[in-house]
């Protein structure tokens, strides 16, 4: 007879590579992942973003071509950025919000072109404003909260009225989930678009290839000052609490794998709101760095990242491995 205890015996659970898969709580699925997409104000444009690998700049008149393989695939949500190269900006962030802005049309057009796809869009005002800030500032360079909320709330309502699903507010700043919600109400949105906040979200050295994609780097100083500090667990937990008191009705931390800690007290915090994750450009450059370097396979740490994500409590995962999950999954 063996002299093991048999407390001490795990091994024969996970033989088999279907008791393995049994061991997760939840399983990865197509579902989970919505697709970052920049739009830019040039309708024909597919420029390619040379720190994002396989990620472009496109125009209106290229969406077609470039999401009905995807669609096809099982592609089911999108997040739109907008990337304006030759509009005016100024002191307000005017251009978010024009019809005949890259965001706007481009709602207008996926919804014509995709009738099943949940479109989403980022709201924020530094790819907008003169100054690359996320909100209006005071004269001294301060963000002055009141008309950036206001100012934020009115645009999230008009991606809303172009036809928005959801809009998801990027900024930061304090107050802004009560006046989109507010401000969806009153527009009469409030029952059939979903607020998703950017809940925690925080002042990351991941976001370089996305400012490099958006265009969207302050022109002075940075946003520390509203972006939480990488050490701000109790800032994170405080915002997640107040944003779903406000009515958020998705939480979302960003970046992902170095917060997974913050992630699971959102599911601990708000377990009725599902919990969504960005996983930035910064992420996503370094898992095909490393993979070009020869450190792990690509798609290996492509799983095991995203995987960490939905352990810890994500439900939803912003992700630009989305097309090469639509393959894998
Ligand atoms: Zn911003």
């Amino acid at each position: 007879m063996s002299k093991m205890d048999i407390s001490s015996i795990l091994q024969g659970g996970y033989a088999h590579p279907l008791s393995r898969k049994w061991q997760a709580k939840r399983q990865l699925t197509k579902a989970m992942f919505m697709y970052p997409i920049f739009i830019t104000d040039d309708a024909d444009a597919s420029v390619e973003i040379a720190t994002l690998p396989g990620q472009r700049r496109w125009g209106v008149n290229k969406l077609e071509g470039f999401l009905r393989p995807l669609v096809e695939k099982g592609l089911e949500s999108v997040i739109l950025f907008g990337v304006p190269l030759t509009c005016i900006k100024d002191e307000r962030g005017t251009p978010a919000d024009d019809v005949n802005g890259p965001v706007i049309q481009a709602i207008k057009k996926l919804r014509s072109l995709f009738p099943s796809l949940y479109i989403a869009t980022d709201v924020c005002l530094c790819e907008y404003t003169d100054h690359g800030h996320c909100g209006v500032l005071h004269a001294d360079g301060t963000i002055n909260t009141e008309p950036s909320v206001d100012r934020i709330a009115e645009v999230a309502v008009n991606y809303a009225r172009a036809g928005a699903h959801c809009v998801a507010p990027s900024d930061m700043m304090d107050g802004r989930i009560k006046a989109i919600k507010r401000g969806l109400i009153d527009a009469g949105f409030g029952n059939k678009v979903t607020l998703m906040s950017y809940s925690a979200k925080f002042a990351s050295a991941l976001y370089g290839p996305f400012r490099d994609a958006a265009g969207s780097a302050p022109s002075f100083g940075d946003r520390k000052c509203y972006q939480l500090p990488p050490t701000a667990k109790g800032l994170a937990r405080r915002a997640i609490q107040r944003d779903a008191t406000e009515g958020a009705d998705i939480i979302m931390v960003k970046p992902s794998l170095p917060y997974l800690d913050i992630i699971a007290d959102a599911a601990e915090l708000t377990p009725d709101h599902p919990i969504a994750c960005y996983q930035v450009s910064g992420e996503f450059a370094m898992i095909h760095a490393g993979a070009a370097a020869g450190v792990y396979d690509l798609k290996t740490m492509a799983f095991e990242t995203t995987e960490s994500m939905v352990r810890a409590g994500a439900t939803l995962i912003l992700s630009y491995f989305t097309p090469d999950f639509l393959e894998w999954l």
